[in-house]
């Protein structure tokens, strides 16, 4: 296997935000050693869009931020877009509920034709919401979930799926609807995950894992495909909400400094799960600039 300095090191899901550290952040992720950013569109403003043309002015303002990182720092983004699932929930009382399932459906459109157009690499996040909501207002969550996967089916591109937590049953759960619209499981990626369980209880179902240190030894033995990741938010009035955006290349140099024996295995993670999820491949050598 190859040695580590062309090993490039990847971040699978951040968000980067105009008011908040922005290109910093991702120049602090540079100094510390990393090399690629997933970077996963957000709420730019105090509330979700309510227009479709609110939801276009959100995804480019993070193809900008994509582009500004890319020039300004040097690391690769691969940028990631989808109306957030809790949007629905948050303008269901001003618009309706059916309105803004349909508001909802039409920004899963919009951003699965940015993909098609090679502006961004997947959808996300879609899914459902981490904490209970009103039956009706998830009737329809579920309802643009199903869509969001027609959406990647149809585009051809993986779905970063944000939930709550997964046991067996749901992870099986998850593969079995990914199926059954006909998106392959393995392309359903599941963001924020805090419990590695083994491939089998996984049922096809990708893990991108939170990068706590306490997680580092158990995922290290996962055999792929898998993902790190911080979740960084870039918001000011939260600061320590999240693990900060330098947490996966120190961990990285951390293993390849005092654990040589299984520093191979972050080609799982940074390379090979990236190539077979996305189908690109990650280098070292593509950082420019300083
Ligand atoms: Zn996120």
């Amino acid at each position: 296997m190859a040695g580590g300095d062309d090993l490039p090191v990847v971040d699978h899901h951040c968000h980067l935000s105009p008011s908040g550290e922005g290109i910093r952040a991702a120049a602090r992720f540079r100094a510390a050693g990393g090399t690629h950013l997933f970077l996963c569109t957000q709420n730019y403003d105090p509330g979700p869009p309510r227009t479709l043309d609110g939801y276009a002015a959100q995804f480019e303002t993070t193809l900008e931020l994509a582009h500004r990182v890319r020039a300004e720092t040097g690391v690769v983004v691969y940028p990631v877009l989808a109306p957030y699932p809790i949007d629905l929930a948050t303008v269901a009382a001003p618009l309706g509920l059916d309105a803004a399932l349909e508001l909802h459906c039409r920004a899963l459109d919009l951003a699965g034709a940015w993909v098609r157009e090679h502006r961004a690499i997947a959808l996300g996040e879609v899914g459902w919401a981490h904490f209970p909501v009103d039956p009706e207002i998830d009737r329809r969550i579920q309802a643009a979930f199903g869509h969001a996967l027609e959406v990647a089916r149809d585009v051809g591109c993986p779905a970063v799926v944000h939930g709550p937590d997964l046991d067996p049953a749901g992870f099986e759960a998850l593969a079995r609807r990914a199926r059954s619209i006909g998106l392959p499981a393995h392309r359903v990626i599941k963001h924020y995950t805090r419990v590695r369980w083994p491939e089998g209880d996984r049922h096809g179902v990708t893990p991108s894992y939170l990068a706590r240190s306490d997680t580092v030894k158990s995922v290290l033995a996962d055999p792929g495909p898998w993902f790190w990741e911080t979740d960084f938010l870039d918001d000011p009035r939260r600061p320590g909400a999240v693990l900060d955006l330098t947490t996966v290349p120190r961990r990285a140099q951390r293993i390849r400094a005092y654990r040589p024996e299984v520093a191979d295995r972050l080609w799982i993670p940074f390379v090979e799960s990236v190539e077979a999820i996305y189908g690109k491949r990650p280098s070292a050598a593509e950082v420019t600039g300083p």
